[in-house]
């Protein structure tokens, strides 16, 4: 039987491993499919605080991970396939087998949508990316495009243009579904073009590594045509991974799980942090707070029991 286990292995859940751990509650942390989270995808990351000169991505999550296991945490590979929270102790399955635990936190993140091409996902990191807030200040000088037309992709055009010489928004309708004010501020920014009606259909130059261009088709002529760029956003939202919890846990309509007070979920013992409790602050850092707190719930809650 386990005090705590916790699913997901991206800042938040490190970060509640870490304090679960020096509590002395030997959490089990089941990594996931995608270890170590959105970071991984990540090159340079500049706004956490406490490095100077920024942190790759792939390290600053590698350090998190010896941090938590220097003080005990166990780190499983693998996947979580059942959890049945509606009793005590709460029963996870993983490829492995079936674990007991009297806490679960999750932390299993969301995941930003892609465009499905092959070279978005080779090029991310270096040039494409899904963060401006992470990944802005690389492209100062540069012209860009952001894809998408609802209010994600309209808030990072317009962060964008404090950045980039040129921002190209990629829309595939010839209407945007953002808000009618954040569509105001978009049109009256000089700094940003509109390519309506068109989906990208590939990222150049995967052979260079580096971004060069996007190519996009027309959806209403047809046309192709290929737009010279450095960086691509795609901002067409994210999914929260919380299909474990459907049915068991209160989510919003997105399927964001709700939290209360803290890190707690509608069920006792059962705590969430980070992105997959959070559409609105998404960054590595409210993240690992809310790791933080996640952890400091559970440890209560197991003084308690
Ligand atoms: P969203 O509202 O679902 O918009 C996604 C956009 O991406 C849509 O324009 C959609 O096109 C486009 N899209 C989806 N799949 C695509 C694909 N495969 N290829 C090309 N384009 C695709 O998502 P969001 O903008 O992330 O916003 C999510 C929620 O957060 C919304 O409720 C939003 O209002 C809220 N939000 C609010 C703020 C704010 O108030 N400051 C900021 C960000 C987000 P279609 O329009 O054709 O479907």
């Amino acid at each position: 039987m386990r005090n705590v286990v916790i699913i997901g292995s991206g800042p938040a859940g490190l970060t509640a491993a870490l304090y679960t751990a020096r509590a002395n509650l030997k959490p089990l942390v089941i990594e996931g499919l995608e270890a170590g989270g959105q970071l991984m995808m990540t090159t340079h990351v500049e706004n956490f605080p406490g490095f100077q000169d920024g942190i790759m991505g792939p390290d600053l999550m590698a350090s998190m991970r010896a941090q938590a296991e220097r003080f005990g945490a166990e780190i499983m590979r693998g996947n979580v396939s059942e959890v049945k929270l509606d009793r005590s102790p709460i029963v996870i399955t993983t490829d492995d087998g079936p674990i007991e635990t009297k806490t679960l936190i999750i932390a299993t993140g969301a995941s930003a949508k892609l465009i499905g091409l092959p070279n978005e996902r080779s090029l991310m990191g270096h040039g494409v990316s899904t963060c401006a807030t992470c990944d802005g200040f690389f492209f100062r000088g540069k012209p860009i495009a952001v894809v998408g037309g609802g209010d994600s992709a309209l808030e990072e055009a317009i962060f964008l243009t404090r950045f980039a010489s040129e921002v190209t928004l990629i829309h595939r309708r010839d209407t945007l579904r953002a808000s009618k004010i954040m569509q105001d501020k978009a049109f009256a920014n000089p700094k940003i073009k509109f390519e309506w009606d068109s989906e990208v259909i590939d990222v150049k130059d995967a052979a260079q590594g580096v971004v060069t261009a996007a190519v996009t088709r027309n959806l209403k002529t047809g046309a192709t045509k290929e737009i010279p760029i450095e960086g691509l956003f795609v901002a067409i939202g994210h999914t929260p991974n919380t299909s474990l919890f459907k049915g068991q846990l209160e989510m919003d309509a997105a399927g964001y799980l709700k939290t209360h007070d803290g890190a707690k979920t509608s069920l006792k013992g059962v705590f969430a942090c980070g992105d997959v409790q959070d559409h609105v602050y998404r960054q590595a850092i409210t993240a690992a707070g809310s790791g933080c707190m996640a952890a400091l719930d559970a440890e209560r809650y197991l003084e308690h029991l």
